[in-house]
């Protein structure tokens, strides 16, 4: 098992598939995506490599992320070859839900295992505002779609003051009758996003505060379960998670490894940089792959510097995946 100087064990890889998004979240990518590096992304030969490699080391537990996955034409070879994987027992995706209606069942007879989407706002006003496109119907459709079929599905909102803060009732509501996780993101500072993180952070703390009050308890989770809280009510069908990244702390429980859909490990979501291992993966050298993922391991950290407005090399978060 992957471990660092500090104890945490690393379970968990995201693995970036591309760095294309068709969305334009106010908070990542508002101008849309720029075409400004080359569209050189892992193939599926080298995904195979990188599974493999980490698989071998103790991971148990893939998330496809991006940009957006689903863009990728072969993203359910990419599903297959990771469930495939000898090791590997959960296989995630994170998506903005765009092709879900259309896509979740070859998803799910690929190996997919659970799913999260992003979700900013009930009300398909705002949605369309913040994403730049008028798609909530049927991402909703797809969700359902999704509980049918039993997949584990979590929605992601990020927290954000001059938008959603407004839609926390209307999340809840929403929570009574959908059997899913419903995680609250507090907004993060990146390279590219300094103004609108300032008008928009919100802290997760109150709204921890007034679950609590309202008769919510939270989930004893294993420190292996990752950084978010999780809290449940008796009268309600859904979870709510917490993910504040501003929380003291929040690093202890780190179980994850990023590796960027150009190849390179990530020790953190807001590293300096990405360290460069492609040319194992080009030549589907699994065992230098793996020496290399123990040695640089070695460097990571016991903590980001966001409280400090540092955030490394991260311009926006569809360079990573989140
Ligand atoms: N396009 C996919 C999606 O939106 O789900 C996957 C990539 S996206 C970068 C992964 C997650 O990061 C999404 O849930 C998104 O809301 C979140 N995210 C992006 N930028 C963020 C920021 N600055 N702070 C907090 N969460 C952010
Ligand atoms: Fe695209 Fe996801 Fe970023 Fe929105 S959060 S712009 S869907 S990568």
């Amino acid at each position: 098992m992957l471990e660092d100087k500090f104890g945490r064990r690393f379970h968990y890889l995201r693995l970036s598939i591309t760095d294309v998004c068709n969305f334009s979240c106010d908070y990542c990518l508002p101008d849309g995506y720029q075409c400004d590096t080359p569209r050189d992304f892992l193939t599926l030969d080298e995904i195979r490599t990188v599974t493999r490699a980490f698989a071998g080391l103790g991971t148990s537990k893939i998330r496809i992320t991006g940009g957006e996955p689903s863009l990728r034409k072969d993203l359910n070879e990419v599903i297959k070859i990771c469930a495939g994987t000898e090791g590997i027992k959960q296989v995630a995706i994170t998506t903005n839900g765009f092709k879900l209606d259309k896509d979740i069942d070859n998803w799910i007879a690929a190996g997919l295992t659970s799913l999260n989407v992003s979700i900013d706002s009930l009300d398909p006003r705002q949605f369309a505002d913040i994403t730049g496109h008028n798609k909530l119907d049927v991402i909703l459709a797809g969700i359902d779609k999704a509980l049918t079929a039993g997949i584990q599905v979590k929605v992601n909102a990020v927290l954000m003051k001059q938008f959603n803060q407004t839609q926390f009732q209307q999340f809840l509501h929403w929570l009574e009758t959908k059997p899913l996780t419903l995680r609250f993101i507090e907004l993060m500072q990146t390279g590219d996003n300094l103004e609108f993180f300032d008008a928009n952070h919100l802290s997760g703390q109150p709204l921890k505060e007034q679950l609590l009050a309202e008769g919510w308890s939270q989930v004893i989770r294993d420190k292996a379960a990752g950084p978010a809280q999780e809290f449940h009510h008796p009268d309600y069908a859904g979870r709510i998670g917490l993910i504040m990244p501003y929380s003291k702390d929040f690093c202890a429980s780190c179980n994850r490894l990023r590796i960027s859909s150009t190849g390179k490990l990530h020790l953190c979501l807001f590293a300096d940089q990405g360290l460069e291992l492609r040319q194992f993966m080009q030549e589907q050298d699994e065992t230098a792959l793996q020496q290399a993922l123990v040695d640089l391991l070695a460097d990571k950290q016991a903590t980001h510097w966001l409280q400090d407005g540092y955030t490394g090399g991260t311009k926006h978060l569809a360079m990573l995946g989140g």
